[in-house]
C-alpha cells in the first residue's frame, strides 16, 4: 500500500470561486493566475475548473505552453513579460501576451522579427518598487513602444502593494489615474484583495472616483484557491470562498501516555495529564510546515484537534483526547475539507506557521500524490 497521504483538488471549487470573482467585478474580463504551477495545485489539474475565464495569466513560459497545449487559444499573458530576446519568438509562435516592465524589455521587442506585433501590457510602478515604470517615465515608455512595428494594442496596468491592508489603494490608484489619463488603452489593476476590498460597482463609482478600480481586467489567484487574501481580517468563509485543495493523511500509530511525558524531537512537548497521541503520516517533506508550533489545528475524523510537538519530516503527532474513537487508519485532515465535510482552513494553518495560504499551497511537496475529485 502506498503511505497513507493524499492531496485532493476540488474543481468545483475554482467554478464557485470564480463565479464569485465575477459577481465582484461583472464589467471585468477575468484573467485566472495560474502562476507556480496554479498555485502548486498543477496547472493540468485546475484547468477544465478555470476554463470559464478569459485568460490565464503566468510567468513562466513553459507554463504557458502547458496551457496552449490543453487546447486553450484564448488570451495567455506573461506577468513577467519576457526573460530574453528569444522568448519573443514563443511570443509570436504561441500568441503569448506580455508584460513590459522595463527599458531592456522594449529593446528586445525593438530587436524582435515578426510579422505578427504583439499585445503587450505596460506595465507602472505605483509603488511597490519591483517591477514597472514610474508613473514620471511611464508615457516616454509608452510613446516608444506605440511606434513599434513590433507592438499591436498596448495595455495598462499595475500591481498594488497594499490592497489587503490598511493602507488601500487609494493613493496608488491615483497615481495610475494621473499618468495614464489620456492614455487609450485597457486597464488591468487588481489581484484578489483589491477585487474583493476595492472594486467599486459601476453604479457607485461616480460617486467614488479616487477608489475606482474598475478595470477591465481583473487578475485574481489566491481567491480562485479559495484563500482569503486578508486573512486573519476576514475569512474564506466570510468572502464566500471554497478550498480548492484538501491535504489528508491517515493515523498510522497511537500511544497511551502518561502524565510528564513528552512527545517527538526535542522533547518539546511534555503531557499534563495522561494522554492519547496519533501519528500522522504527514511531515515537512510533504509541505507541512516544521514551524507550525504545538497547538496548530488538524481534523481527525473530522473532528478538531491540535498538534503536539515538532513536525519531523515524515511524520506530526497529534492530541486525540477530544477523539476517542480514532486510531490507526483515522482521516486526518491538515488543511482543506473532511470526510465528514468539516472544514479546516488553510489560513489557519498558515497563521500558525507565520506565513500565508499562498505559500502552503505552493510547498506541497512533489512526493505527495494528488487526485482529482469528481
Ligand atoms: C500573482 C499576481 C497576481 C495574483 O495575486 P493574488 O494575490 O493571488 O490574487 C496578480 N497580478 C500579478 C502581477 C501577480 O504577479
Amino acid at each position: 500500500m502506498p503511505r497513507p497521504i493524499l492531496a485532493t483538488i476540488h474543481p468545483a471549487a475554482f467554478r464557485h470561486n470564480l463565479e464569485r470573482v465575477r459577481r465582484a467585478a461583472p464589467d471585468a474580463r477575468v484573467w485566472a493566475v495560474v502562476k507556480a504551477n496554479a498555485y502548486g495545485h498543477g496547472i493540468e489539474r485546475v484547468f477544465d475548473g478555470m476554463r470559464s475565464a478569459d485568460g490565464f495569466a503566468l510567468l513562466d513560459l513553459a507554463e504557458a505552453q502547458r496551457v496552449r497545449s490543453l487546447g486553450w487559444r484564448g488570451p495567455i499573458l506573461l506577468l513577467e513579460g519576457v526573460f530574453e530576446l528569444r522568448d519573443l519568438e514563443l511570443c509570436s509562435r504561441l500568441d503569448l501576451w506580455h508584460a513590459v516592465h522595463c527599458t531592456e524589455q522594449i529593446d528586445m521587442l525593438a530587436a524582435h522579427k515578426t510579422n505578427v506585433p504583439h499585445r503587450v501590457f505596460l506595465k507602472m510602478n505605483v509603488g511597490m518598487n519591483r517591477l514597472g515604470f514610474t508613473p514620471e517615465r511611464y508615457r516616454t515608455a509608452w510613446t516608444r513602444l506605440n511606434a513599434l512595428p513590433q507592438v499591436d494594442e498596448i495595455s495598462l496596468m499595475a500591481h498594488f502593494s497594499d490592497a489587503d491592508g490598511p493602507r488601500g489603494v487609494a493613493d496608488q490608484m491615483a497615481a495610475f489615474a494621473s499618468a495614464t489619463r489620456d492614455l487609450p488603452g485597457e486597464r488591468s489593476l487588481s489581484n484578489s484583495a483589491a477585487i474583493l476590498r476595492h472594486t467599486v460597482q459601476p453604479a457607485q463609482a461616480a460617486a467614488h472616483p479616487e477608489a475606482c478600480v474598475v478595470s477591465d481586467w481583473v487578475r485574481p489567484g489566491i481567491v480562485l484557491y479559495g484563500s482569503a487574501p486578508d486573512y486573519p481580517e476576514h475569512t474564506a468563509e466570510h468572502w464566500d470562498l471554497q478550498p480548492s485543495m484538501t491535504l489528508a493523511a491517515k493515523i498510522i500509530a497511537t500511544q497511551s501516555i502518561p502524565a510528564r511525558a513528552s512527545v517527538g524531537y526535542g522533547s518539546n512537548f511534555v503531557a499534563e495529564d495522561a494522554m492519547r497521541i496519533g501519528v500522522v503520516a504527514c511531515g515537512y517533506a510533504d509541505g507541512y510546515p516544521r514551524v507550525c508550533p504545538t497547538g496548530t489545528p488538524v481534523l481527525v475524523d473530522g473532528v478538531r484537534t491540535r498538534t503536539v510537538g515538532r513536525v519531523s519530516m515524515d511524520m506530526i503527532t497529534v492530541d486525540l483526547t477530544p477523539v476517542p474513537a480514532a486510531g490507526p487508519g483515522s482521516e486526518v485532515t491538515l488543511w482543506g475539507r473532511a470526510a465528514n465535510g468539516a472544514l479546516l482552513p488553510i489560513d489557519e494553518v498558515a497563521a500558525c506557521a507565520g506565513t500565508v495560504g499562498y505559500e502552503l499551497m505552493c510547498a506541497l511537496a512533489p512526493r505527495v500524490p494528488v487526485e482529482v475529485a469528481a
